[in-house]
């Protein structure tokens, strides 16, 4: 099977062709622990997760990191506030969000390092950028030279002059030029830090993915992926410290990102305060519907999120359960629904050959039932048995239910039969079936 890929790098579709066939790498950027995730920062995980499961269908080893910032001024400022050591913000910072990857379905990456084990390795590596001539000591910081790097620049295709015009970078009076960046920094005493030849202090972000990519796949890997909004100045500066450290051309071969999730059009971002969290979402959805929503789209373009679209998700996520019912997974996945992957991960075009096997088993093929429920699993979709999916959703929508089944006796006391009958009806869809008798009415699950 050949699989083609956007690179971030070229700007087109290539060919993927692992540096390892036997063995592909991937790294994708995590989070930074200092709050609860939103659903903006979830895409990612899906998007990643996915391309994960599909590259293990045809390499016979993939290797999946994704780190986990725990040091970063975000961390210190949102610690003060809360009145919360660092490591207990950290901590239970992480643990939410382990929470969250599992209800999302995600699976565990093979490898999933904290910044903080990973100190004496990006001090190895500022050692070597400094010896190099790629990177100077200043004001207390080690900076990165950008200007040592005549390739700078190549990923986001950005000039030095954009990317100080688009305020993007720190213009501080100690830097050589103001795009270079800081590999380390000083804290002050009692605050977070590390004792190193360069005085008390901590990393700068970059540096640890440079790091810990390397520890875990090497200096040269296949796959680095992350949201589109890492781009610059994050993938960029990791590329100079990697490639200048190592010597290197590429730090990794191919650069995948995702789009962003929208709310009425608008990022959405915790700074413009339009974010809904994960756990919001998983209070009215399954973690099941919510990835469903993210994958509907291509992961380049942006996905507009709202509760109303969750809602076409979970109809859409029912008929695949209704349809697959009473098939196991085996390992034959339909060829069309792979090609579609393969095409830089065409998920929206994936799931729409789902909904045409769907549509063949309910015609009685057991060949597309049997397809639907293998290659529903690719996508992380169909992780309940039948009764308990809707079982469970259910529990969420209960209420709901209810307060159609009072809407529909009123209708009824008021003979408005066709309206009563909707209700009815539109219960039916969502596997209910009401039963009236003298003590009310009662309703189950089909
Ligand atoms: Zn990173």
């Amino acid at each position: 099977m050949n699989i083609e890929i956007y690179n971030t790098f070229s700007k087109n579709n290539q060919k993927f062709e692992p540096i390892d066939e036997k063995h592909v790498r991937l790294y994708v950027c995590g989070p930074t622990v200092y709050d609860s995730i939103h659903v903006g920062n979830a895409r990612p995980i899906i998007v990643f997760d996915v391309l994960v499961r599909f590259l293990r269908t045809i390499y016979p080893k993939v290797t999946y990191v994704r780190n986990i910032t725990d040091v970063d001024d975000k961390i210190i400022i949102q610690a003060k506030k809360n009145k919360e050591n660092i490591s207990d913000l950290t901590k239970r910072t992480i643990k939410l969000f382990s929470e969250d990857a599992k209800s999302l379905f995600a699976i565990n990456p093979d490898y999933e390092p904290r910044a903080t084990d990973h100190i004496q390795e990006m001090l190895k590596l500022i050692k070597t950028l400094v010896n190099n001539g790629n990177a100077y000591l200043a004001n207390g910081h080690v900076l990165f030279s950008v200007s040592s790097m005549p390739d700078y620049g190549n990923l986001s295709g950005m000039n030095l002059n954009e990317m100080v015009d688009g305020a993007r970078v720190e213009v501080a009076e100690y830097k050589k030029e103001p795009a270079d960046f800081v590999l380390w920094k000083p804290s002050e005493k009692g605050e977070l830090g590390w004792e190193s030849e360069y005085g008390f202090g901590r990393p700068g972000w970059h540096i640890e993915c440079s790091a810990m990519s390397e520890k875990y796949l090497g200096k040269e890997f296949d796959i680095h992926g992350g949201g589109l909004d890492l781009i610059f100045p994050h993938h960029e500066n990791e590329i100079a410290q990697s490639c200048c450290a190592h010597k290197t051309k590429i730090m990794a071969k191919y650069w995948m990102h995702n789009g962003y999730i929208t709310v009425n059009n608008e990022k959405m971002s915790k700074s413009e305060g339009n974010f809904i969290t994960v756990r919001d979402a998983l209070d009215k959805f399954n973690g099941e519907v919510i990835r469903y929503s993210l994958l509907s789209g291509h992961y380049r373009s942006p996905i507009d999120f709202s509760f109303e679209g969750l809602k076409e998700s979970k109809s859409a996520l029912d008929r695949l359960y209704r349809s697959s019912e009473g098939f196991n997974f085996d390992n034959n996945i339909d060829e069309e629904f792979s090609i579609a992957l393969s095409s830089d991960l065409n998920t929206p075009l994936a799931i729409s050959r789902l909904h045409e096997l769907a549509k063949e088993s309910n015609k009685g093929s057991k060949t597309a039932g049997q397809l639907l429920k293998s290659s529903s699993r690719l996508l992380g979709f169909l992780n309940y048995d039948n009764s308990k999916w809707f079982i469970q959703n259910i529990e969420i929508e209960e209420k709901n239910i209810e307060k159609m089944i009072s809407e529909r006796n009123r209708a009824r006391q008021d003979r408005n039969f066709e309206l009563a009958d909707k209700i009815r009806d539109k219960l039916a869809n969502l596997g209910i079936s009401i039963e009236d008798s003298e003590n009310g009415t009662k309703w189950r699950v089909n």
